[in-house]
């Protein structure tokens, strides 16, 4: 590297140091956004403002499963010599990581500098342009965060950590997962709900997470319209999603349409068990379930 540099005219030199500067400036802005937006690796816990007067902030995120903080103080007075330090690997070498840029959007909303005052290094347009869409928001449980208006989760943001309720929401697809746990299998699905209606707010796409036994428990399919109440979480993998639902309406639409069945209606399932074998399950006119498998019968326990 060392050769390579020195064979530098001092022009070239100075062309790959803003190459670089600029490389790194746009890896941060674009960890800032992922983390407004996802939260692939780690998630913000939320801003505080430390001082008002001093436009001190913090912010409280999770690294590597530690709870770590940065802290910021960007002002018009000390916009040329601006305060940061953070915990995480790259904030703490002194580079300029998502942390900061998050701070510096932080204190930019909050009207601590302004923005043409700013000299340390020519900002992206492309940043400057993106901001524009980040609110201050408080959560229900008091945390302040950035929301980005021009991104799906914007909506529902403010409720994250709460219970909410979800209706009306229509399954537009459904994914079957598992994974082991102490030697035993244990499946779950992931419905993604299309104009599900939260806290009077509609929502074009909202995942939620159901036990194996409620999915089949209530004969789900696509189409579909259910009510669940859950909590509202942010999953490392999933974005946002609704978990620990217990229960499981099927939308009045259903409900409409299974009062109006006069006659029984029957649908044959083949054995789990036994290929050869197929059980006939009855959804009588008064709304009641019978099935012809041996668990029905024999233990007149619910079966699938
Ligand atoms: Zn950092
Ligand atoms: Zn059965």
């Amino acid at each position: 590297m060392e050769l390579v540099l020195s064979s530098l005219s001092e022009e070239e030199l100075e062309d790959v140091v803003r190459e670089n500067e600029r490389k790194w400036i746009s890896k941060g802005i674009d960890s800032a956004f992922n983390m407004i937006n996802s939260s692939m690796t780690n998630t913000i816990k939320g801003f505080r403002v430390v001082n008002e007067q001093a436009g001190e902030i913090e912010i409280d995120f999770e690294w590597y499963k530690e709870m770590s903080k940065a802290f910021v103080c960007i002002t018009d007075k000390n916009i040329s010599d601006l305060e940061f330090d953070c915990d995480c690997s790259l904030g703490s070498s002194g580079g300029m990581c998502g942390h900061f840029w998050l701070g510096v959007i932080f204190s930019f909303k909050k009207n601590f500098f302004n923005i043409s005052n700013w000299t340390l290094f020519e900002l992206p347009q492309e940043f400057i342009r993106k901001i524009e869409n980040i609110e201050i928001i408080e959560t229900k449980s008091g945390a302040l965060l950035l929301t980005d208006k021009a991104s799906d989760n914007f909506l529902l943001q403010e409720y994250i950590g709460s219970e909410i309720s979800v209706k009306n929401g229509e399954i537009l697809r459904s994914e079957r997962k598992s994974y082991e746990y102490e030697g035993k299998e244990t499946a779950y699905y992931l419905l993604t709900l299309k104009d599900a209606i939260v806290e009077k707010k509609t929502v074009p796409e909202l995942t939620i997470r159901l036990s194996e036994g409620l999915y089949t428990k209530n004969l789900l399919k696509i189409g579909d319209r259910i009510e669940v109440k859950g909590k509202l979480i942010k999953d490392k993998f999933q974005g946002l999603l609704v978990k620990f639902i217990r229960h499981v309406t099927i939308g009045k639409l259903e409900k409409s349409k299974v009062k109006s069945i006069t006659k029984d209606k029957h649908w044959t399932l083949k054995s789990s068990s036994n290929a050869n074998k197929s059980y006939t399950i009855t959804l009588k006119a008064d709304g009641s379930w019978s099935c012809t498998c041996p668990q029905f019968t024999f233990r007149k326990k619910q079966c699938k």
